[in-house]
Formats: C-alpha cells, structure tokens, sequence
C-alpha cells in the first residue's frame, strides 16, 4: 500500500496507525532520506549554502548502511545508520532542510528505491514517502496521496517539534515545509506528484480519528479484508 504526499501531512501518523489495524509492515521511507542526510551532514558535505558535494558523498555510499530495527516497546520500527538508532537524530530541522537535495541525487535515489522495492517483496506493507506509488510501487493495491494547506502542515509540525523540547519558530517551519514541497516536486528525478489512479485525502479539516476511519474504508473496498478483527 503507497502512501504518498507533502511534508508534514500526517502521512507517517496514519501509515503507521493503519499497518497496526491491518497487520502489515510499516516502512517509513522518509526516514531512509533522512539517515543518508544525517550521514552526509556529519561528514561535512554541505557548503554554506546548504548544497551537498555530490561527488563526495557518491564516493562514501559504499559506506552507508541505512536499516530499521523494531522497538521492543511500541513495535514501530526505528531507522538506524550504519547500526546506530537515529530516529529521534533525523527528525530535528536542520535535517528537514538540508533532505531535500540529498533526496535529488540521482545515485542517492537509485539505491534507496531498490532497497524498498526489496522490502516490498514479501507484500503486506504500508509504505510512506513522495514517489511510492509512482515509482517504487507503481502496481500497489491502494495509493493514497495526502496533503493540507501549507500552513496547516508547519502548524502541526511546530506542535510536534517543541513538544520534544526542540527551540524553532514557526515561520521557520513554515519555510522549510514550502522549500521542500517546491523541490520535491520539481527535481528531475522521482518528482513527488499524484500518480493517476491514486485517491486524495485534503486532511486539513479532518481530526485524526476521521481519517483512519477514511483509511481503513478506502482498504477494505480495495482489498476486500475487514481491518476489524486485528
Ligand atoms: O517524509 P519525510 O518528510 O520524512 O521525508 C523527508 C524528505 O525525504 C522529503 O522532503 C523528500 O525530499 C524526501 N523523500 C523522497 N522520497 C520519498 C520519501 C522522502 O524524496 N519516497
């Protein structure tokens, strides 16, 4: 199942919530672009204007090993970098604004897209990103394309974000929500757009609750399952 949309629409709230109900495997493929930004961070390889030396971080992907280990506690999988946890380390803001041109390369996205066409092997997934319906799943049973206003999306993202204690001001937030919407749907390569036969959900007037509920409708008319005895 593909789940594809802009920054911060909830996309990874509601894949999670709704591999949970139905019993399938969350993948989280945000997260992936994220490590490799962190990696690329801590080696130094942006410029000042936040620009990455392409060539050098082409030459280090033999060293990047971008996996997910469950967490013992809630069962939802964490992403690591070569072994260590960094899920809590690729969700702060530096990280969301320099992603976005790492998510360019070409070679970045080649190896991250066949990994998660790997994990999908098995089916029984919910997989969440910008170009899984389009591109890594294109045969998908149920693709989903979410979205909300611009200022709905940093709104929630603020709440998230200093409720974990971070310091960022909204318009901050706000920046780098329209920054990447912008790069991500004009880059070459994989560009974030709704594939043709994929359903919309605008979940800006929609609490958490109403969406699932979209959801899990949207999944049993697909899928012919009833997601209620899980
Ligand atoms: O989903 P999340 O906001 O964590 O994704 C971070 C960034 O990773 C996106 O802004 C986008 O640049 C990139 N991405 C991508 N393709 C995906 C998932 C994420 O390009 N399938």
């Amino acid at each position: 199942m593909a789940i594809d949309g802009h920054s911060s629409c909830g996309k990874s709230t509601m894949a999670k919530s709704l591999a949970a109900k139905v019993g399938y495997i969350y993948v989280d493929t945000g997260a992936m672009y994220r490590a490799v930004t962190l990696f690329a961070m801590r080696q130094g390889l942006f410029d000042a204007q936040g620009q990455p030396d392409a060539a050098r971080l082409e030459a280090l992907v033999p060293q990047i090993e971008v996996s997910f280990r469950l967490d013992p506690a809630t069962h939802l999988p964490l992403v690591c970098l070569n072994g260590e946890v960094v899920e809590e380390a690729v969700r702060t803001l530096e990280v969301s604004s320099h992603v976005s041109a790492i998510a360019a390369l070409p070679f970045v996205r080649e190896a991250l897209t066949r990994q998660q066409q790997r994990m999908g092997e098995e089916k029984g997934i919910v997989m969440d990103g910008r170009d899984i319906g389009t591109v890594v799943f294109p045969q998908a049973e149920l693709k989903v394309f979410v979205t909300a206003s611009a200022e709905v999306r940093a709104q929630r993202r603020y709440l998230e974000l200093t409720a974990k204690g971070q310091s960022v001001a909204f318009e901050d937030i706000l920046r780098n929500v329209q920054e990447r919407d912008y790069i991500d749907s004009h880059r070459e390569l994989a560009p974030l757009r709704q594939a043709d036969d994929a359903l919309v959900l605008d979940n800006s007037e929609l609490t958490r609750e109403e969406q699932m509920q979209w959801l899990l409708d949207r999944f049993e008319e697909r899928t012919g399952a009833s997601a209620s005895c899980n």
